[in-house]
């Protein structure tokens, strides 16, 4: 099937410059952490502890250089001495475990926004594949989950932690001098003036990068790709897609760079203010000690203090970049979470029984996008057992046509029934279960051949698919090959040839044992034996089914009980072969083309654009 992206995914989602908290409510944000939510309130029991132990050293030293020294107290002193080395000991462990349970949140909440994500896209409809840009949905699932890291560790956690150290460092220092806590509280605003340009500036600089990252991934995706990769060499265009991977990789380093640099510039500017309130301190403090109004151990204790207050108010001053910046990271996850699939099921459909496999189309039309209908009113029956062979132009619609039968897309008018059951009124599991698709290019997981197989049928016995391999005309290369059905295929696995991959496709489909089979004959060139094999496998297949097939050879056509012939999806005749020969209409002056001769040849004849 022809898959056209038109409008990528993240043309229609966009890259969320801006997440507002009206778009990403705080709410939802927090139902993700609900069921951790008493590991988390244990988390900030523990930071505020640390945080608490954290106002104590200080008061020591002041303890030390006022009373222990000047007393000439050796066993004060010592035991002053000993508290200053256990309480970082205890607020270290505690910080040690604290960390363990961040990273359990995060990796939990990870874990269930992995899944949920996964589980969504996996109910998406085909639409949503042929817009999607190959790289993005891999990179949402991965790249912005992970970003959920940083929003517990940094956002949740150490914002209140800092608040915390801020408020209770702020209170002490009124307690222990009123005028010397105004004087430090005084350069806070100036904090503001550098903190709220940088951020800015770091916000869109962030921005920016994620979504060069983005087209990065994509692109290795695209051109890593097996048949990106094959593209890239049969056009020669290494050399050319390695200057423009450059150009991509060289911008994430200058961003990343400038990004960094903006980061020291910030923290420049804290380290020149932290130290500008200390001398404030330090010449009021040195005036009041001159003058017996305060002790030195008060001015340590004092300055000390300072260096607790004035870093974490410079981070809580970033808060809000970090919480815009997590707020982007949710709208993106929850966009992709909030996706509804077109193809959908109703509710409580019923199961489909069918036993026989009578398919009809009756008016059915299609578009993929508004107004421009690839299907128009296609009506047609294929009894239970019988052969339709779709033939006609490249781009009449054929593949769109097939493809709706198993519901990758839904008709925009006219239905589809098997057995007179309409196909939306039963479960999706119960309507593929009927049918399996055959197509051109024949798609193995990179797995075993024996995993391969069991996609179709998951309890298959050794035996069945032995059987089934036997059937397809594929039994004798497997067990030539060494490992026999633990061989590994599909993307990096063992090398198997067009034919090969299709007979284990076909293997693959007489597993599966369906009511209704659908085939896209294939157009590639196989050589010769191995087009006979394909042939005779198919015919095996087809027997006893209901089969539509796209079809390019006139074996093939010769043996349809009926002959659909589309054009600009419309079917314009229909028939046998002898019927539509004496209709002397589309299908003949396609015949006639081809000198009613060489249709055998597997070139796909009947895509001759008219
Ligand atoms: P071919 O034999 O060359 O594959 P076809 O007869 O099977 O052709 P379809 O693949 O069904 O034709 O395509 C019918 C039309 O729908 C074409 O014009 C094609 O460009 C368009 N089309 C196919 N897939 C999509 C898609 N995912 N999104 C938008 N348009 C599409």
């Amino acid at each position: 099937m022809r898959e056209l992206a038109r409008g990528g995914l993240s043309d229609r989602i966009g890259y969320s410059k801006k997440a507002t908290l009206k778009e990403v409510s705080l709410r939802r944000i927090w139902t993700l952490f609900r069921s951790y939510s008493r590991m988390l309130y244990f988390i900030l029991f523990l930071a505020l502890t640390a945080a608490v132990m954290g106002l104590v050293p200080p008061l020591i030293m002041q303890r030390i250089i006022d009373e222990a020294i000047p007393n000439k107290n050796m066993t004060e002193l010592f035991w002053y001495a000993l508290l200053m080395v256990s309480i970082p000991v205890i607020s270290g462990m505690l910080g040690v475990w604290q960390n363990h349970l961040n990273t359990k949140v995060a990796q939990g909440v990870m874990r269930d926004l992995r899944q949920g994500l996964f589980r969504n896209l996996q109910q998406q409809s085909m639409s949503f594949f042929t817009g999607a840009r190959s790289g993005e949905v891999v990179q949402r699932v991965t790249d912005d989950v992970q970003a959920v890291q940083n929003v517990v560790t940094s956002v949740v956690v150490s914002s209140i932690t800092q608040i915390v150290i801020v408020f209770t460092t702020i209170g002490i220092l009124f307690w222990m001098d009123w005028r010397l806590a105004i004087l430090s509280v005084i350069v806070l605003p100036l904090f503001m003036i550098p903190v709220r340009k940088v951020s800015a500036m770091r916000k869109q600089l962030r921005n920016e990068t994620q979504k060069v990252r983005g087209d990065m991934s994509s692109m290795l995706g695209e051109i890593f790709g097996i048949s990106g990769a094959m593209l890239t060499r049969i056009f020669g265009r290494e050399k050319s897609q390695e200057q423009s991977f450059e150009q991509m990789n060289t911008k994430v380093m200058d961003m990343e760079l400038k990004l960094n640099l903006m980061g020291r510039w910030f923290m420049m500017f804290l380290g020149v203010l932290g130290p500008l309130g200390t001398a404030i301190i330090y010449i009021y403090g040195g005036y009041a000690v001159i003058h017996d109004m305060m002790s030195i151990g008060a001015i340590v204790a004092f300055t000390a203090y300072l260096t607790r207050l004035y870093q974490p108010f410079g981070t809580l001053l970033n808060l809000h970049v970090e919480v815009a910046t997590s707020l982007g990271v949710f709208k993106r996850i929850f966009e992709y979470l909030d996706m509804s699939p077109e193809v959908t099921e109703k509710p409580h459909a019923a199961v489909m029984q069918s036993t026989r496999g009578d398919v009809t189309y009756e008016h059915v039309s299609f578009a993929y996008q508004q107004d421009a209908d690839v299907l128009q009113d296609i009506s047609f029956a294929a009894k239970a057992g019988e052969m339709v062979a779709l033939v006609g132009p490249s781009g009449a619609g054929k593949s769109t046509l097939i493809s709706m039968i198993g519901r990758l897309y839904d008709p925009t008018e006219g239905t589809i029934t098997i057995d007179g059951q309409k196909i939306t009124d039963v479960t999706l599991e119960s309507l593929r279960e009927q049918m399996a698709y055959v197509t051109q290019e024949s798609f193995l997981f990179h797995a075993t051949l024996r995993d391969n197989l069991r996609f179709a049928k998951e309890d298959a016995t050794d035996a069945e698919m032995e059987e089934a391999c036997r059937k397809a005309y594929i039994y004798d290369f497997v067990q030539g090959l060494s490992s026999g059905l633990n061989t590994m295929v599909g993307e990096r696995g063992h090398r198997l040839s067009g034919g090969e991959r299709q007979r284990i496709a076909i293997a693959r489909a007489i597993l599966k044992n369906p009511r209704i089979l659908i085939l896209d004959e294939a157009t590639s060139h196989l050589d010769s034996e191995s087009e006979s094999y394909v042939q005779a496998a198919l015919q095996d297949l087809m027997k006893d089914r209901t089969t539509l097939v796209i079809a390019h050879r006139l074996s093939t056509v010769l043996a349809a009980d009926q002959i659909l012939v589309v054009e600009d999806g419309r079917i314009v005749e229909r028939g046998t072969h002898e019927q539509l020969l004496e209709q002397d209409g589309l299908y003949t002056r396609l015949y006639n083309k081809q000198g009613g001769k060489t249709w055998e040849e597997p070139h796909g004849l009947w895509e001759v654009q008219e």
